[in-house]
């Protein structure tokens, strides 16, 4: 059922977008575009695209709590 199944993993090298092979999981690949060579890890790129995530939400939420603040503020002033 796993044949033909792809993740999409960004070269180090290049930083383009790479569909590796599910298959190629933890080997090194080489990048069909500069042709650099990598170790295909695709835990540790989720994990930190995670994190931006979450460092992103919270920024929003923080900017959407102060604007919240600013504009009751005005109204009441
Ligand atoms: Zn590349």
């Amino acid at each position: 059922m796993a044949t033909g199944t792809y993740f999409i993993r960004s070269c180090p090298t290049c930083g383009r977008t790479l569909e590796i092979r599910v298959e190629l999981l933890n080997r090194q690949v080489e990048c069909s575009h500069c042709h650099g060579t990598f170790v295909a890890t695709e835990i540790e790129e989720r994990s930190i695209s995670d994190l931006r995530i979450e460092q992103a939400l919270a920024r929003t939420q923080q900017f959407l709590d102060s604007s919240h603040a600013e504009s009751a503020a005005g109204k009441l002033g």
